[in-house]
């Protein structure tokens, strides 16, 4: 095995007295922020979370969910964000499936973990909250515990966290990620779009409890750069804060960026030249918004990754942003890319599944041996996004795997929402795909054949739909036709779906 110093630790050695993280309210050094950690590392140790332990967290972007984080790490626990969308049952089903311990929630979900609670009553709970007054992250009620064995190093083979995504069957999937990953993830990043110690500050408003946003709290240590963190995505705030708090590095997806331009026309605003990547990712880039970019001199880099790959697998270098329009970029140094079609690799410019080899990349699904034998084959995890490679091998994005919906940036499973719709007894089949939207991208929308002689209605189908879906997943409509199409062996051809309307 190898072993690092804890990041933070190190962070806090080299640099106690820099600012490490700033919201609204607060602003840490870097050893205020490793003795936040420690702190609450130590009560996390009282209510048994010890090296090994599967600790869900139900928290939204804010010093709780962070510093909660680092604890973890300190005592080697296995981190669950839970997505604060999901229905209780969905939430329910997901800390089942992972045999978490506890269940760790901050002042904005109390309510739900009490429901989770009811049900689950073996679960132990932690309450987090931040003291205005101290300015310090504690569990409500919790003694310390000053023996609690912390760790010094970090192991880059233990897990670090497990983060549940959807896949061909529309049953979510635990993707492991290691520490390795992390560690790589953001060492790749770096190479490509470099590392300025003193300067960089990102700005974090992605949701934590996806990668996207939780791999930017790994580079904060590793990197040893400020983050800001904002709950909630404000273009106003955000735009602000990019004008006066030196931002050098945002992640986004498209909504969010359309949303930050649109406010910046409002205001009659321009970014300062320390904005130095706008770190697009999440999903397809529209053509539009990129143009829009280039012709404002926005420095906006597209990426491709999936949680699979712990974030960015594949990134445009700042200097191609403009000859190479569209494209997603060119692997990451951990990272090998092929395109493979009916088994074999094919050459450039010819499409085929995007499959992904590193250091950097996920070895498999917890619990799930079939599920991950079916992805990774020696080494390679087959994404199922479908795409090619130029000439001068950057990789353009066709497809996403089965049909994968993303709107605004969350991602909807057709087969999940199928698969409910389908266990209303009056449904005979159903099919769903995704409906181009301004706003959003995407939005699903459903179609259902009832079984003879039913009544009901679509709206009554829709209420039964809202009560088991997280509310971006529930059908924008739901059409009730006589046919689904369906190819000569029976499966239903989603992409034809639309011809229905
Ligand atoms: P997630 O696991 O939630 O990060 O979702 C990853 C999925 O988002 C990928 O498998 C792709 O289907 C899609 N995706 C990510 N980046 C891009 C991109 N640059 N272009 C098109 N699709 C993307
Ligand atoms: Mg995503």
């Amino acid at each position: 095995t190898t072993n690092l110093p804890n990041w933070l630790q190190r962070s806090a050695d080299n640099t106690p007295q820099k600012i490490a993280i700033s919201t609204p309210e607060i602003e840490w050094t870097f050893a205020e922020f490793n003795q936040q950690a420690i702190q609450l590392a130590q009560q996390l140790a009282t209510l048994g979370i010890q090296q090994g332990s599967r600790v869900a967290l139900l928290a939204s972007n804010g010093l709780p969910f962070v510093v909660c984080v680092h604890a973890l790490i300190r005592l080697g626990a296995i981190l669950v964000p839970l997505n604060v969308r999901l229905t209780l049952d969905e939430q329910l089903w997901l800390l089942q499936d992972v045999e978490a311990m506890a269940l760790l929630s901050d002042e904005h979900y109390a309510e739900r973990a009490t429901e989770i609670q009811q049900s689950l009553p073996t679960l132990a709970e932690g309450r987090l909250q931040l003291e205005r007054a101290t300015q310090q992250v504690s569990l409500l009620n919790v003694p310390h515990d000053p023996d609690a064995p912390l760790l010094d190093e970090i192991e880059l083979e233990a897990t670090q966290a497990i983060m549940y995504t959807s896949g061909t069957t529309g049953t979510p999937k635990g993707v492991i990620i290691t520490y390795k990953m992390q560690w790589w993830n953001a060492v790749g990043s770096a190479l490509n779009l470099g590392h300025q110690a003193d300067t960089d500050c990102w700005l974090l408003c992605m949701p934590l409890f996806h990668i996207g946003g939780l791999s930017i709290l790994m580079k904060n240590v590793i990197y040893g750069i400020r983050i800001i963190v904002y709950e909630k995505f404000d273009a106003r705030l955000i735009n602000q804060a990019i004008r006066e708090q030196g931002v050098s590095i945002i992640s986004v997806v498209a909504i969010m960026l359309q949303r930050m331009l649109a406010e910046l026309d409002a205001s009659q605003q321009r970014y300062p030249a320390t904005l130095r990547c706008v770190l697009l990712g999440g999903g397809p880039a529209p053509r539009p918004l990129l143009e829009d970019c280039a012709s404002r001199n926005v420095p906006v880099v597209q990426t491709y990754g999936l949680t699979e790959s712990c974030s960015q697998a594949v990134t445009l270098s700042p200097a191609d942003a403009l000859r190479k329009l569209g494209s997603a970029g060119r692997p990451l140094l951990p990272v090998q890319l092929r395109i493979m079609d009916e088994g074999v690799v094919v050459g450039p410019t010819q499409p085929g599944v995007i499959c992904l080899k590193g250091p950097s990349i996920t070895t498999g699904y917890d619990h799930r041996p079939d599920a991950t034998a079916a992805t990774i084959q020696d080494g390679w995890l087959a994404t199922g996004d479908v795409g090619y490679l130029d000439n001068e091998g950057y990789l353009y994005v066709l497809d996403r795997r089965n049909d994968l919906i993303i709107s605004g940036g969350e991602n909807i499973y057709p087969a999940e929402i199928e698969a409910t719709l389908l266990a209303h007894i009056e449904v005979e089949e159903a099919g769903v795909c995704g409906q181009p939207d301004a706003k959003w991208g995407q939005v699903p929308i459903a179609f259902v054949c009832l079984r003879p002689g039913s009544q009901i209605t679509s709206t009554e189908l829709l209420a039964y739909a809202a009560q088991r879906l997280a509310r971006y997943k529930l059908p924008r409509a739901i059409h009730l036709v006589q046919q689904l199409p369906r190819n000569s062996s029976g499966k239903l051809l989603r992409r034809e779906l639309p011809k229905l309307l």
